[in-house]
């Protein structure tokens, strides 16, 4: 097999608060003087980015959004991104932001996106990684902030802002809550994207298919529970991202080996591997194949088809998803044609 560093990579879920890596968070905490100042960068990795739960993750997710307070802080997360892209060969990449985040603290969070936007543009033209966005609305903040957040995403379609999404806690609100939104999304030419059954139930991935359109989901391994929705995503091309090491250590699914990734895989459905957080997890999407090869018993055609697919589950115009499927394929031609190391 082709060593996996050097494949061509799509990595469709990854949020872009959680891709703080600890000596960012720390850089910050200076900055801000919030007290984390005396930790190290082991520190931060061994104790504050260690998970007891799934609540317990979600409380250290807000202590680092208590750390992002203007465009500059942003941005550099968007930095080490793009060196993480360039690392792990990553082509095309869908960051998660959620504006409601800023704007819950009284800050300017379409201010922050333009910053966002105008770097990503500047990354592709320095270094090819083409970047797009999903504005993420909070589940727990309810449908008026929603609105803002799909407002904005509309605004910035041209830009570079291609889904609407609903990230945060699964358990709170229901879904209903957001079905006229996501509408109104859709048809304004947004794509939509869902975390469901991550933690909660397969009915979940129903609502989000049902009410909300969803044209993808975050996660969804709790699917594996349910042979008709299996089916239904498998025949109507509804990609459910997955994330073995995120599912791992927010103790969503443990462990790795029994993760429902390797029966929706043979089941057909459309799955593709994803870090979620890079920095809270500490993992890399390299890695993250590394370990389905490991536990799934992956073969290399199996591995290039799970990197199709990221290029085919992702938000882009059909033509572009194309173009890009047949530069990926003549990659991994010209990597296994290219002579082992003699
Ligand atoms: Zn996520």
């Amino acid at each position: 097999m082709a060593e996996i560093e050097l494949l061509p990579k799509a990595e469709l879920h990854l949020h872009l608060e959680g891709s703080i890596h600890p000596s960012v968070f720390l850089e910050l905490s200076q900055k801000y003087q919030t007290g984390y100042d005396s930790h190290t960068t082991g520190e931060v990795s061994q104790k504050l980015f260690q998970y007891e739960n799934f609540p317990d993750f979600l409380a250290t997710y807000k202590v680092v959004c208590e750390h992002l307070r203007e465009p500059a802080d942003y941005l550099r997360i968007l930095d080490w991104l793009a060196g993480y892209f360039v690392r792990e060969n990553i082509w095309y990449a869908e960051i998660i932001y959620s504006p409601a985040i800023p704007w819950n603290f009284g800050r300017d969070g379409k201010q922050i996106l333009v910053s966002l936007l105008e770097k990503s543009r500047k990354i592709q033209s320095s270094q090819g990684t083409i970047i797009r966005w999903i504005l993420d609305c909070v589940r727990q903040y309810g449908s008026e902030s929603a609105r803002q957040t799909a407002e904005l995403g509309h605004e910035f379609r041209e830009q570079g802002v291609v889904g609407l999404g609903l990230g945060g806690d699964e358990l709170s609100l229901e879904m209903k809550e957001y079905q006229e939104v996501f509408n109104w999304a859709k048809a304004h030419q947004l794509f939509i994207h869902v975390h469901a059954g991550e933690i909660g139930d397969p009915q979940q991935i129903w609502e989000a298919v049902r009410l909300l359109g969803a044209n993808r989901i975050g996660h969804g391994i709790q699917a594996a529970r349910d042979p008709d929705l299996m089916s239904y995503l498998r025949d109507h091309a509804i990609g459910l991202d997955i994330c073995l090491t995120s599912n791992l250590k927010t103790g969503a699914w443990t462990p790795i080996s029994e993760n429902p990734f390797g029966l929706l895989y043979r089941r057909g459905v459309p799955v593709t591997l994803n870090t979620d957080d890079p920095g809270l997890f500490q993992v890399s999407l390299s890695e993250e194949l590394q370990k389905a090869v490991q536990f799934f018993d992956l073969e290399e055609a199996d591995v290039q088809r799970i990197l199709l697919q990221g290029v085919h589950s992702s938000f882009l115009p059909y033509q572009e998803k194309m173009a890009l499927m047949k530069r990926f394929q003549e990659e991994f031609n010209r990597l296994s044609l290219s002579p082992d190391d003699a």
